[in-house]
C-alpha cells in the first residue's frame, strides 16, 4: 500500500524522522513538507513506524497487524480528495479524541494542509494546542505554509524538492515515446510514474516550454486525485506533450 522512492528514504530528513521515532520523541503536532505526489505514501510510512509498539514496524505487534489495504484504524485522514473543509477538519479533531483501537496512539492526518482555508486551519488549532495524550496531528503540505498559530506548535520536517526530483528528459520522437509508454505502463506504483513526470515537468520548464510544463503539472495533480492507473497516466502524458492535446480536453473526461 505504501511505497516511497529511495530519494525520500535516503535523505537526511527521513533519517531525522526515524531517529525521533526511535527515541519516542515525536511531538504531538508534526508538519511534513513534501511534494503532493508523495504525501500519502509518506504518511503511511511514518505511521507504520510510529504506531508500532517499539517503532520498528515489527510486523507482529497488534498495531502492525492492524494494517490493511484500507489503512489503519488509528490513522484518520482528512483531505483524501483535495484540501479538507472545515467540517471534515472538525470531525477529524473530534475523532482523534476517541481511544485508539489497535495501537497506543492515534494519528489525525491533514493532507493538503498548505491549501486548506483559514476556517479549516483554525478548526485544527485546539487539537494542535491540547491534543489528547494518545493523539498526534500530522500536517502534510507541499509548500511550507501554515497559519502562524499552527506553525508555532508544529515540528517541521522538510523534504527538499530539489533532492527528491531530478530533471528528466522528455522522450524524443515517436519511437522513444512508444517505448516510454510501454515501460511506464508496467510500473506497479503510479507514484513512481508521477515522480518521473515531475522530473519531465522540471526539464520542460527549464527549456522554457511553460505551457507543456503547466499541462503536465495539472495532469500530475489530476492523476493523484483520481487515482488513475499508470497505463492511463502514460497515455495522457503522451497526448499532452507529444500530440499537443489541450489539458482541458483531458480534464473534461474526469468531471
Ligand atoms: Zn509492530
Amino acid at each position: 500500500m505504501y511505497h516511497l522512492p529511495a530519494s525520500v528514504t535516503q535523505g537526511s530528513t527521513w533519517a531525522g524522522l526515524m531517529e525521533a521515532m526511535s527515541r519516542s520523541v515525536l511531538p504531538s503536532a508534526v508538519a511534513l513538507v513534501i511534494p503532493e505526489t508523495y504525501q500519502r505514501q509518506l504518511l503511511w510510512a511514518v505511521a507504520r513506524y510510529w504506531l508500532c509498539e517499539d517503532h520498528t514496524y515489527c510486523g507482529h505487534c497488534l498495531s502492525c497487524m492492524a494494517w490493511s489495504d484500507d489503512g489503519h484504524p488509528d490513522v484518520l485522514v482528512a483531505g483524501n480528495d483535495g484540501p479538507p473543509s472545515v467540517d471534515v477538519c472538525r470531525k477529524l479533531a473530534d475523532d482523534v479524541h476517541l481511544s485508539p483501537v489497535a495501537s497506543s496512539r492515534r494519528i489525525a492526518a491533514v493532507l493538503w494542509a498548505d491549501k486548506m482555508n483559514l476556517n479549516a486551519a483554525n478548526s485544527m488549532l485546539k487539537i494542535a494546542e491540547e491534543p489528547p495524550s494518545h493523539g498526534h496531528v500530522f500536517f502534510l503540505m507541499e509548500e511550507d505554509r501554515l497559519i502562524p498559530t499552527l506553525r508555532s506548535r508544529s515540528w517541521f520536517f522538510r523534504f527538499p524538492q530539489e533532492e527528491l526530483i531530478e530533471a528528466l528528459p522528455v522522450p524524443d520522437g515517436e519511437a522513444a515515446w512508444l517505448a516510454w509508454i510501454a515501460r511506464a505502463g508496467q510500473k506497479v506504483q503510479a507514484v513512481d510514474l508521477l515522480a518521473e513526470l515531475r522530473g519531465m515537468e522540471m526539464s520542460l520548464a527549464s527549456q522554457g516550454l511553460l505551457k507543456e510544463a503547466a499541462g503536465l503539472s495539472q495532469l500530475i495533480f489530476l492523476a493523484g486525485r483520481a487515482h488513475l492507473p499508470a497505463t492511463m497516466i502514460a497515455d495522457l502524458a503522451y497526448l499532452l506533450i507529444k500530440e499537443d492535446y489541450p489539458f482541458e480536453h483531458i480534464s473534461d473526461h474526469f468531471r
